[in-house]
């Protein structure tokens, strides 16, 4: 049974694209010779020609020079005549020499179209076989969400066919509860060619189970051959749970240390006056040194609850209107209190009104002023300086001290994250920028930082008036 095209020649086997090359070669010969008595020896190579582009186009370089050597043969044997002795003349044999430099063009051309398409088969191949093989999955959505296409390991995450997807809407693959969100987020993008978002969301297994996804989703209604939005999700349940579960420990772990920390601390104050008063100056000092440890673990324990309130969405602002830079005064004379080595010099413009958490704001404030003193150990002061803009409110921290490296800078606002070369000699858990980033973007503010290593860093952040 035949199962491939008569012009497909990728699929046809070899012998019979030569065979076919001397059938139509010869076909063509028949014809002339019967056509012989009408038309003579004229346009003797115009249907031979045609031949040779046709078996050039669909069966590639040899079988052309095949034909064009049998086409040769026969022409010669057309041009060869009695009168002249069975002899060719100059002008046929020239004729003839052109005619076969002609065809070996046109297949080398094929030979060379035969080469460049293969390249190109591979690389499809290759492409294709990524995207097969790959453990993420893709979608290809209409605007309306509709599934137009899913690579295999579509099936191995939703448990879905292929068939059972297409020309399904996404969000019938979503729980209820989250439709509106991914929606929202998929129409975002649908109007911004070219754009993405990134985005942790539910989904519902074909077996009833609940899944987490993390999902990519990119506009390409611009690019001719996909016109579609793109979605590259893969499953990250086993990765969620892990962190659901350390972030119920961490909070849990926080909560329970808070309560005996605050009656030690208490107590260390009472006996830290007893001390004074019996003029008992070694103890005073040594139960000073255990309030500042005290001290350093709550404000750990602190971040860490903080961390676990911004995670399930239960940290609350105690919004009012209050004067910035009457909580900078503060907060700097209070720092200042305690700090001998650094100068903290300030340069407040004029001042503005705020309406957000005091107590929030102020933690952002003393984040950026301790961090620019902890991390300058060489320097002998700090610099504080707000101004407003066009609505806005900025405050700048300044120090002249180790900075950081221009490829950490980004990362400095993550979770847990501390610049590689302070690990070892700086104490901290990688937490207050975080926490203080996320204090900032609630209050509708931006934070951001400007740093040169062993130069210092500028931390900033501004706040709608
Ligand atoms: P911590 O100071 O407890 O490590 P932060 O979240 O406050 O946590 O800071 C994160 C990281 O950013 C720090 O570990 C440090 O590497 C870097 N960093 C923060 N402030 C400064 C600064 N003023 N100068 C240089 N590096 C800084």
């Amino acid at each position: 049974m035949w199962n491939y095209s008569f012009f497909d020649y990728t699929s046809k086997p070899t012998y019979l694209k030569y065979v076919t090359a001397f059938l139509l070669v010869a076909v063509v010969t028949v014809l002339k010779i019967c056509l012989f008595s009408t038309v003579g020896g004229e346009t003797p190579f115009l249907l031979y020609f045609a031949v040779i582009i046709f078996i050039t186009r669909y069966y590639g370089s040899r079988p052309a020079i095949f034909a064009s050597v049998l086409t040769s043969i026969a022409i010669s044997y057309f041009s060869l005549s009695p009168q002249n002795g069975f002899r060719l003349s100059p002008n046929e044999a020239l004729q003839i020499i052109v005619f076969l430099g002609e065809c070996f063009f046109l297949a080398s051309l094929s030979f060379l179209q035969d080469r460049a398409s293969e390249k190109l088969d591979e690389h499809r191949r290759v492409f294709q076989i990524l995207v097969e093989k790959s453990s993420d999955c893709i979608m290809m959505l209409k605007l309306d969400g509709e599934i137009v296409y899913n690579s295999p390991s579509v099936v191995g995450v939703t448990g879905y066919s292929a068939e059972d997807l297409l020309g399904k809407q996404l969000w019938s693959l979503l729980m209820p509860e989250e439709i509106t969100n991914v929606k929202e987020k998929f129409y975002q993008i649908a109007s911004h060619p070219e754009k993405s978002i990134q985005f942790l969301h539910q989904l519902k297994h074909k077996n009833g189970h609940v899944i987490w996804i993390d999902s990519t989703i990119i506009n390409l209604m611009e690019e001719p051959l996909v016109k579609c939005l793109v979605l590259n999700f893969s499953n990250v349940t086993d990765r969620v749970v892990r962190e659901r579960q350390m972030e119920d420990f961490i909070g849990i772990a926080s909560h329970e240390l808070k309560t005996p920390l605050t009656s030690l601390k208490a107590y260390t104050q009472v006996l830290e006056m007893r001390m004074k008063k019996e003029n008992n100056a070694t103890s005073t000092i040594l139960v000073n040194k255990i309030d500042k440890q005290i001290n350093r673990v709550m404000g750990m324990i602190f971040n860490l609850l903080d961390v676990t309130k911004l995670q399930s969405g239960i940290m609350n602002l105690n919004v009012s209107d209050f004067d910035f830079n009457d909580l900078v005064y503060e907060i700097v004379e209070g720092i200042q209190g305690s700090c001998d080595k650094h100068q903290i010099v300030t340069d407040l413009g004029p001042s503005a009104v705020i309406h957000g958490d005091r107590e929030r704001i102020g933690q952002v404030v003393t984040n950026l002023i301790s961090n620019a003193i902890k991390y300058s150990p060489d320097a002998s002061s700090v610099s504080v300086t707000t101004a407003v803009e066009d609505s806005t409110l900025k405050i700048f921290v300044t120090d002249y001290g180790i900075g950081i490296p221009e490829n950490e800078i980004r990362s400095v606002f993550g979770r847990f994250y501390r610049v590689q070369s302070v690990r070892e000699s700086f104490q901290g858990l990688g937490l207050g920028l975080f926490i203080s980033s996320q204090i900032v973007e609630r209050h509708g503010g931006e934070m951001g930082v400007i740093s040169k290593v062993n130069e210092g860093s500028t931390f900033w952040f501004s706040l709608p008036l």
